[in-house]
């Protein structure tokens, strides 16, 4: 909680007296306006230096879904002196698509930067569409879609990295997710970065070590209007019940989420892979020639379902 009256931190060591308007009880700091801003882009910094993931001189596309995360991560790339293009994908899903579409137009304009969209609909078939035909859950044919044609369209247009604005609490939620189950397949694979492999472009989360109401925050303060509302399919998802009860325990032991993560990268995430064992072999898909563990791969299996 913010104490009444409580000053900047940055500000008293400078002799001023703003007061602060945002505690960051992790970090123990409480700051104004201009001093969170600069904490939130600094700390983004620090993040892509720490695992390098890119330099000025490449050229990035960040995923966005007109969410706070990825609209506000667009916005510090730009203002760090990134050169970040957007790409957004028009999952069909009715009024959520249609909404969402908006903002990330509406921002592409405001920030002056180029939007790439790719209408699901015209490629394969909208998202309710394939999670009727495909009698698998929308999320996971959702995110089958998007990892596909996201790394399709930056290869064709030579980008070198796609970003995506997973937040600490996304990636928490996954790391316990994942840990509760000893899923090590998925354990050895996550990290900020995904390095380029065999047709796959290399993928970045310079918003890892950043919570959601950070981004909240951060969003609010820069003025970004983005959706405000969920996707209504990720209703009732595991995940958000992993946050729920993770945001009490962070209540009672703030920096607890930071910890579980920076620890798993730090400790765990090197012995996992330490042992370099054959991991699935990926093969080319025999209809569109993507990488593909099986010889059809999965969108290629999904149009056929869909029949196109
Ligand atoms: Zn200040
Ligand atoms: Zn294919």
């Amino acid at each position: 909680m913010l104490k009444k009256q409580a000053k900047c931190t940055i500000c008293k060591t400078k002799g001023l007296k703003n007061k602060a308007i945002v505690y960051l009880p992790q970090h123990r700091l409480a700051l104004c306006k201009e001093h969170y801003i600069s904490w939130f882009e600094k700390r983004v910094q620090k993040t892509i230096d720490e695992f390098k993931m890119f330099s000025k001189n490449e050229k990035i596309l960040v995923a966005v879904s007109g969410g706070k995360d990825s609209l506000a991560l667009w916005n510090v790339l730009t203002k760090l002196g990134y050169k970040v293009d957007g790409f957004y994908i028009n999952l069909g899903i009715g009024e959520y698509s249609q909404d969402s579409k908006e903002k990330a137009v509406n921002f592409a304009r405001k920030i002056n930067r180029p939007l790439h969209i790719l209408d699901l609909s015209t490629e394969i078939a909208t998202i309710p569409k394939l999670k009727e035909i495909s009698n698998r859950p929308a999320c996971s044919a959702c995110g089958t879609v998007k990892r596909y044609y996201m790394n399709k369209f930056a290869k064709d247009n030579s980008y070198e990295v796609i970003a995506t604005g997973h937040n600490l609490d996304d990636e928490v939620a996954v790391l316990f997710g994942n840990t509760l189950r000893w899923d090590i397949d998925y354990l050895k694979r996550q990290y900020p970065v995904l390095k380029e492999e065999e047709g796959f472009i290399k993928k970045v989360k310079p918003l890892c070590k950043i919570t959601e109401k950070e981004t909240a925050i951060y969003s609010f303060l820069s003025d970004i209007d983005y959706i405000e509302y969920e996707c209504p399919f990720a209703e009732g998802a595991s995940s958000i019940e992993y946050k729920e009860f993770l945001a009490k325990l962070e209540e009672k032991h703030p920096g607890t989420k930071l910890q579980f993560y920076t620890n798993f990268l730090k400790r765990m995430y090197p012995i996992l892979n330490e042992e370099k064992k054959e991991d699935k072999k990926l093969i080319k898909c025999k209809i569109c020639g993507e990488p593909s563990t099986n010889e059809i791969c999965s969108v290629c299996r999904l149009k056929q379902r869909v029949g196109v």
